[in-house]
């Protein structure tokens, strides 16, 4: 079969070890025919006497249709005894939703998980159909089928992993997502819309999967009342009975259900569920009355209370992860900028931390109106100790120049290797002859400093530039700094090395 309905669907379940799922005896898998079917029935030129002929060609699905188009549940008032009639009384479009029904229902599993699943699918079912009927919709046919596909979804999901699956369906409905974004599952609208696009489900179809958790009506017909009967459904599961039903009662009210309608619709739900169970092989418990889980309600805030105690605790842990991971990221992050903002010879700030700070503190001199000044030194015949030292010893004398600088400044300075063997000191609040005295006492401290040589201590010196602006308004000035630092550099260098310069 060449369809992506037939080889996603026609699998029969696995277990999560990937052990198969024997099928229950009596109710052979019918989904290869239900999903040719379907396909089938998606080609503009098909006929009926074709899909019944397909439908025949499997006397388990044929039985089956009878039995759905006969139940309660489906709504069809004339008794039918064959599969021919069937198939003529509900044309192509009908039976493709019989088809797709039973492609559903085959995605159940069994045991009591499986029927937590079937009864969710089945209200919502139900409470489309209903809804569709209530509003004279033209949607009435289709209704039930796509009531049965907005949990496909999570059916999707007890394919990999029931119990899980089946704890999301034990949720009360209206906080489904949020269960499945704290157990890490897909939520089930998405899901569930992907996955009817992949069974080439009509468009609309797709559309009412995928909203009908939205927070607000969708504004189209079938979305409308599949949104409605997601929380006419979810009166009947967990959660605060009375709460619920009235939220059913608005959104039944906000698709145009008249008031005088809803009692009856809630009403007929329960019967029409079990009904529709029966219709599939798989008979479920009586489904309770509205009134009677009102008067239950005690008994299910306990099973709520079991339930959302579970849930809080993993929503803990996992708030916890995330603080840990929000706390790792941090460290890491600070790492990294540190890392990209320091010299790893010296340890210096390198000279991208030197661009951001100078900007930073040339905008405050300019806002306080106060000086500040930059030093720029570079190691005299520095290439001299390459050449006959070696790039090892270099790196060492580049170290020492390093230490010295970083304890011949005050806090508040910044020293940072500029590059090479060039080094800058910005000097916040300094005026020129403050800035010359810092420049002097570098110079001082560097010349009494020994490095240790592979024979020897060795004696080095640098020669000094100091340029300084003042603020307010001393942005433009700014702008040359370091290149007047880097000119009075070069002008200490000519006058002999080992000595301090300040631009005027
Ligand atoms: P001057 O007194 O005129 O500044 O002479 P100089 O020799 O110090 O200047 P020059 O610019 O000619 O040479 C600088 C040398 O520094 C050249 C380059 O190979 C070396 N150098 C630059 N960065 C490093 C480094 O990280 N480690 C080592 N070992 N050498 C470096
Ligand atoms: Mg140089
Ligand atoms: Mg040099």
């Amino acid at each position: 079969m060449k369809s992506a309905v037939a080889t996603t669907w026609s699998r029969e379940p696995t277990t999560q070890n990937g052990a198969r799922k024997r099928a229950e005896p009596g109710q052979a898998p019918l989904s290869l025919i239900a999903a040719r079917i379907v396909q089938e029935a998606v080609g503009e030129d098909v006929s009926v006497a074709d899909l019944s002929r397909l439908a025949m060609s499997d006397p388990g699905f044929a039985a089956r249709v009878v039995t759905i188009v006969n139940s309660a549940a489906y709504g069809q008032r004339r008794a039918v005894t064959d599969v021919r009639q069937a198939c003529s009384l509900l044309g192509v479009r009908g039976l493709r939703n019989v088809a797709l029904a039973l492609v559903v229902s085959d995605m159940v599993p069994t045991g009591d998980d499986g029927t937590v699943l079937l009864t969710t699918s089945l209200r919502r079912a139900v409470a489309s159909r209903l809804i569709a009927e209530t509003l004279g919709s033209s949607y009435v046919d289709d209704a039930f089928t796509v009531g049965l596909f907005l949990e496909i979804g999570t059916l999707a999901l007890a394919r990999t992993d029931v119990a899980g699956a089946a704890n999301v369906a034990r949720m009360p409905a209206a906080h489904r997502l949020v269960v499945e974004r704290a157990f890490g599952y897909d939520e089930h609208p998405a899901a569930g819309a992907a996955l009817g696009e992949k069974m080439k489900l009509a468009p609309g179809v797709v559309e009412a999967i995928a909203r009908h958790h939205d927070a607000v009506v969708p504004s189209s017909e079938l979305a409308k009342i599949a949104w409605a009967a997601e929380r006419v459904a979810g009166a009947w599961e967990c959660g605060d009975v009375e709460g619920i039903r009235q939220d059913a009662v608005k959104a039944l009210t906000a698709v145009g259900v008249s008031e005088a309608a809803v009692e009856g619709l809630l009403r007929s739900i329960p019967e029409l569920v079990t009904a529709a169970a029966g219709t599939f092989n798989r008979p479920i418990d009586a489904q309770t009355d509205l009134e009677d889980l009102a008067r239950d309600a005690n008994a299910r805030l306990v099973e709520l209370n079991f339930g959302y105690e579970q849930l809080v605790r993993r929503m803990e842990a996992l708030l916890r992860e995330k603080q840990v991971l929000a706390d790792e990221l941090k460290a890491a992050n600070a790492e990294l900028t540190s890392l990209a903002t320091t010299d790893a010879l010296t340890g210096l700030p390198n000279k991208r931390y030197l661009v951001d700070a100078l900007a930073r503190d040339v905008a405050r001199a300019d806002r306080a109106g106060t000086s500040l000044a930059v030093v720029m030194l570079d190691v005299d015949h520095f290439k001299k100790f390459n050449d006959t030292w070696g790039h090892r010893t270099g790196d060492l004398v580049l170290a020492a120049v390093g230490a010295v600088l970083k304890r011949s400044v005050r806090v508040g300075d910044i020293p940072a290797r500029y590059g090479g063997e060039e080094f800058t000191a910005i000097l916040p609040g300094a005026d020129p002859e403050g800035a010359r005295v810092v420049a002097e006492r570098i110079r001082a401290a560097l010349e009494a400093t020994e490095v240790a040589g592979p024979k020897g201590p060795l004696k080095v010196t640098a020669s000094f530039g100091v340029a300084i602006v003042k603020g307010p308004n001393c942005q433009g000035a700014a702008e040359t700094l370091v290149a007047r630092a880097d000119a009075a550099l070069y002008e200490a260098k000519r006058a002999g090395r080992n000595c301090v310069v300040v631009a005027t």
